[in-house]
């Protein structure tokens, strides 16, 4: 069924098959998936993001590591006086949408034949990658930094992956990554290209919960671009296939204190990073930049970034309104009130947005906020 799926280099075009367990081009250039998605649905299966078997990547069923994941529920929500369509995806098995592109991934490497897989990241990419290898009894290995919290940790610890903490760095714990990955398989969530065979999913979900139609506009956050690449792959998919008009405006949203992308695309100075309470989105080199600010500009979109206040405040508003999100979620929330601030957007302008990640991920930094102790 997908004989045409072939993996293309970004930076020299070079063509390798899907099947073969690479995660880069031999120059060294990021792959990415081509082939022709199909769209017949499939009411047979349960409802998941699986239901799209047939524009998914995987060649037999029996290779597929399903946790019921996807089909999150679209909810609508008053954002600055404006109606904003929310995909609740904070409900996934591990708390956020890393699953979509987990599901997929690890399928993958359990169709290749893969037993061990390495990747890096302390936060829910981690959880997501330990959690389906779980499921698919696949040895998992994540690097973290050794000062990262331990809190954030126990997660990916308790579905059974081997923590290896670098110490120095950011940088350190890739380049220790990366020599791992020379042996074992990258189950990266920025490098890997069938981890977006996942996430675009969303951009499936969006236009049918809609009743078939793309909405005007999407406002998504943008660290490595996981869920924007995604969402922008799937629209694009849709479009191409004749079942939507075009792809929806694609509006991306970043920390002020962590913007590199933003200063980019608006042509500014990259001020040097600072902490931030978005430390999901926190990302200063993401690999994929030049594609992620490419789908932005093709869609008519554009970047906005959004301070601590906004985050906050967004934070305080949405738990208020019964959603409990954590402070990397808020951030896009944060963005959507002031994209609506500043836009003239006419009135039946239709807005779609995202709960990326569960506020019970957070509960040490919730416990700062808004403790009383
Ligand atoms: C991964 C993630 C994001 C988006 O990050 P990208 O680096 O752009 O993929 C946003 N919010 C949460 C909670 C996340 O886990
Ligand atoms: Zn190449």
């Amino acid at each position: 069924m997908f004989e045409d799926a072939r993996l293309i280099c970004a930076d020299c075009s070079a063509e390798y098959s899907a099947d073969e367990p690479i995660w880069r081009c031999a120059c060294g250039g990021l792959l990415d998936l081509r082939y022709q998605p199909r769209f017949e649905s499939d009411d047979t299966r349960p409802m998941s993001m699986w239901r799209f078997r047939r524009a998914i990547p995987i060649r037999d069923d029996a290779n597929i590591v399903s946790m019921g994941e996807g089909y999150t529920p679209l909810i609508t929500r008053e954002i600055a006086g404006r109606t904003v369509h929310i995909k609740q995806e904070q409900l996934f098995p591990t708390g956020s949408y890393k699953d979509r592109g987990a599901s997929v991934l690890v399928s993958k490497a359990k169709e290749l034949g893969v037993t061990r897989v390495v990747e890096d990241s302390s936060g829910n990419a981690g959880c997501a990658i330990a959690a389906y290898c779980a499921a698919a009894d696949i040895e998992c290995h994540i690097y973290v930094p050794a000062d990262t919290s331990p809190a954030k940790l126990a997660q990916i610890e308790a579905y059974g992956a081997a923590l290896h903490l670098v110490p120095g760095s950011r940088s350190d714990t890739a380049a220790a990554v990366m020599e791992a990955a020379k042996t074992d398989y990258y189950a990266s969530h920025s490098w890997n290209p069938f981890f977006f065979q996942g996430t675009k999913t969303i951009a499936y979900e969006i236009v049918e919960q809609l009743g078939g139609r793309a909405p005007d506009i999407v406002v998504l956050p943008v660290g490595n671009g996981t869920l924007l690449l995604g969402a922008a792959i799937g629209f694009t998919e849709l479009r191409d296939a004749g079942l939507i008009d075009r792809v929806p405006r694609l509006i991306a949203v970043q920390a002020a204190r962590c913007a590199p992308l933003a200063a980019q695309y608006n042509n500014q100075a990259v001020t040097s990073p600072e902490s931030t309470l978005a430390e999901g989105i926190a990302i200063t080199e993401p690999i994929r930049g030049p594609q992620i600010i490419k789908a932005v500009r093709e869609s008519g979109g554009r970047f906005v970034t959004v301070t601590e206040e906004e985050i906050i405040d967004a934070l305080k508003q949405t738990a208020r309104a019964g959603h409990y999100i954590e402070p990397t979620s808020a951030a896009t929330i944060a963005g959507v009130k002031r994209w609506i601030e500043q836009e003239n957007l006419p009135e039946n302008t239709t807005i779609v947005t995202v709960y990326t990640g569960h506020g019970l991920k957070s509960t040490e930094k919730m416990m700062k906020l808004f403790g009383t102790s």
